[in-house]
């Protein structure tokens, strides 16, 4: 039997054991780039066999987390346990042709065969006369199993070397690389992109398609992901999961990107692509073989960059989505916000790093002693009596974001010229604001922050710390 291969079947199929880390996630992304760029198929199979690891809630957030980077599939998902049937059929019909056989040796057994054989031969089994024992699969004795991959090329597996190997348990489980050939046959997937950890599966899983009598699809092995330090990707090189990233603040776009490229594309790791971009280019066999290095640095880079190319109602709206989750959806004024996240959007490199920014505009200053300290002295006190003044001055009729006249115009043509009148440097002048306003040192532009907080709040604020400043004299008693 052949299935009809007309147009291109992928899966993507985790073993849903945890949460989806980088490198499943860009399996997941390159089988749904292979789909989309031939307009052909992705199915979404759940290889959820270890059943004291796979929970149903490593599924929903599997599941959840592909949903959210927008890498949708056209069947599925599909439980691998659900398929129990299917792989008995299999297996009967194994046993039936004589592909496949019971044999009741035991691991001893098997031991003493290879102390007989050499080490290096693989284990031949006799079927087992009264019908117990695993179920093993028949491997010829002459000739090789070679995986044609599009990526790593021709790779060669001696026959003679692999053991007759055990497709089932004595009860008839099955197991995994049996599992996987007959659930890849079945669903008539064309190719196969995956982890290259799994390269040393593929002879077996090739057997097992040959014995069924049934075109393999082609393989893609992808190589490993690293981080930085040349080491495996793990949790110590910073965000490890797609849940982390979209937690620290990251857009899906901005992933999709990024991770395409560890590994593909252009030759660099920092080419701005479009999804639909990324669509018409992907091809499996254009991944390189070595490993690519995840770098959450250059991650965040590129997410700066898609941030700074929305449109500010949909950068508004997504920081809105992301800040309501932070704080619990709370009532922020509108105008005010979308006016905060236009100051601060050449500023932010991810999503988390927006409301930090700002806050002031919703709530008292942040106390950051360290700011104080370092900003609070000297002509402080005397800066902020000037700057009250020039503040104050400023002509009420004009508009802005609080609609008192204060715009980024109108406060800087009163500020600008102030660290030349008092001889002081612009640091001198206008920390001690940032300071006054938000409680730190990090804002948005001080002109942009001060016309965001509007008049009142800001010559209050500005006020009460001129007060709290200490003056020559509780310096000179400190030092
Ligand atoms: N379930 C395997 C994993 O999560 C993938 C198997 C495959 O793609 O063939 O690593």
């Amino acid at each position: 039997m052949s299935i009809e291969k007309n147009g291109l079947r992928v899966r993507f199929a985790p073993s849903p054991t945890g949460a989806l880390h980088i490198g499943g996630a860009r399996t997941a992304l390159y089988n749904w780039l292979a789909a989309r760029h031939e307009g052909g198929e992705f199915v979404l199979r759940i290889e959820d066999t270890d059943l004291e690891r796979s929970t149903p809630e490593n599924v929903a957030q599997i599941l959840d987390a592909l949903r959210w980077l927008g890498l949708d599939w056209d069947e599925g998902p599909i439980s691998q346990v659900g398929r129990a049937e299917a792989h008995a059929e299999a297996l009967e019909r194994l046993i039936e042709t004589g592909a496949a056989y019971r044999d009741s040796a035991t691991a001893d057994d098997v031991k003493a065969w290879k102390a007989e054989h050499g080490a290096d031969r693989g284990y031949r089994g006799t079927p087992s006369p009264d019908g117990t024992g695993a179920i093993r699969l028949r491997v010829p004795d002459e000739g090789e199993t070679v995986v044609e991959d599009l990526i790593r090329g021709e790779v060669r597996f001696p026959n003679r070397s692999y053991d007759d190997f055990v497709i089932a348990r004595g009860d008839g489980s099955v197991l995994y690389n049996f599992a996987v050939a007959v659930d890849d046959a079945d669903m008539g997937i064309t190719e196969v992109i995956r982890g290259d950890d799994h390269l040393s599966n593929t002879p077996k899983q090739l057997l097992v398609f040959k014995a069924l009598g049934i075109d393999p699809p082609r393989y893609a092995h992808v190589p490993l992901l690293h981080g930085p330090d040349g080491k495996k990707l793990s949790k110590r090189h910073g965000a490890a999961s797609v849940q982390e990233l979209r937690d620290a603040g990251y857009l899906p776009a901005a992933i999709r990107n990024y991770v395409a490229l560890l590994g593909w594309g252009p030759g660099d790791d920092e080419t701005l692509l479009s999804t639909e971009e990324l669509v018409a280019r992907f091809r499996p066999e254009d991944v390189g073989r070595s490993s690519a290095v995840f770098d959450e640095k250059k991650l965040r880079w590129m997410n700066g960059r898609y941030m700074r190319e929305m449109s500010l109602d949909e950068y508004s709206a997504t920081v809105r989505g992301f800040v309501d989750a932070e704080t619990g959806g709370r009532a922020l004024n509108e105008e005010r916000f979308a006016f905060g996240c236009e100051i601060v959007q050449e500023k932010a490199q991810t999503l988390q790093e927006v409301w930090p920014l700002i806050r002031f505009l919703f709530e008292p200053p942040v106390e950051d002693e360290k700011a104080w300290r370092k900003v609070m002295k000297g002509d402080a006190a005397r800066v902020l009596g000037e700057v009250e003044a020039l503040l104050a001055g400023i002509d009420q009729s004009g508009n802005g974001p609080n609609h008192d006249g204060f715009t980024i115009e109108s406060v800087q043509t009163a500020l600008e010229p102030l660290p030349d009148r008092l001889g002081l440097g612009a640091g001198k002048v206008f920390q001690p604001i940032r300071v006054a306003i938000t409680g730190t040192t990090i804002s948005p532009g001080i002109f942009e922050s001060v016309a965001a907080l509007g008049r009142e709040e800001s010559l209050a604020r500005i006020a009460s710390a001129r007060l709290k400043v200490p003056g020559p004299e509780e310096l000179a008693d400190q030092a």
